[in-house]
């Protein structure tokens, strides 16, 4: 993730962090390490389904986007690589792990959850009033982020 990014969420007060102390014996060697993690995108529950957050300029967006964009226009945006996702046939509900489809109308929403972390994630219409369930516990530092997939294609058709 580029840096400017990662700025933008610290900008916004989202940004995720962990501090770990290790403690070696000589004493001079104890290490804090602060690891920043900007929100991560669910494509279902499974830890392997969680992405990082794709880059707006990847798609389009001018170099300098992230200098007057909103979190309204963050949610849009991922709110479209999301439909994208959908499309491709990659993305679960985060309830009921069914995998989503457009249907007739739209059956599912993008949600940004806060609580326990801040993250985007799918769910059906019908399924999200257990999403508290499905989301107690989690530690967004003990899932690994993998990259977000390139969906500009999708976007073209
Ligand atoms: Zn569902």
């Amino acid at each position: 993730m580029r840096n400017e990014l990662l700025s933008w969420f610290a900008r916004e007060g989202l940004l995720l962090t962990s501090v770990a102390t290790s403690v070696s014996e000589e004493e001079e060697d104890d290490e804090v390490k602060v690891v920043l993690k900007a929100p991560p995108i669910a494509l279902s529950r499974a830890d392997r389904d969680f992405r990082e957050c794709p880059d707006p300029v990847e798609y389009g967006y001018p170099a300098d986007c992230l200098e007057y964009m909103l979190l309204e226009d963050m949610h849009h945006f991922v709110m479209s690589w999301l439909e994208q996702a959908v499309r491709a046939g990659m993305a679960r509900c985060f309830v009921c792990n069914r995998v989503l489809d457009m249907g007739e109308e739209r059956p599912w929403d993008a949600v940004f959850v806060s609580d326990p972390f801040y993250c985007w994630l799918v769910a059906h219409f019908d399924c999200k009033r257990y999403l508290n369930r499905d989301l107690r516990g989690r530690n967004p530092f003990e899932v690994q982020t993998a990259p977000p997939e390139y969906l500009g294609s999708y976007f073209d058709a």
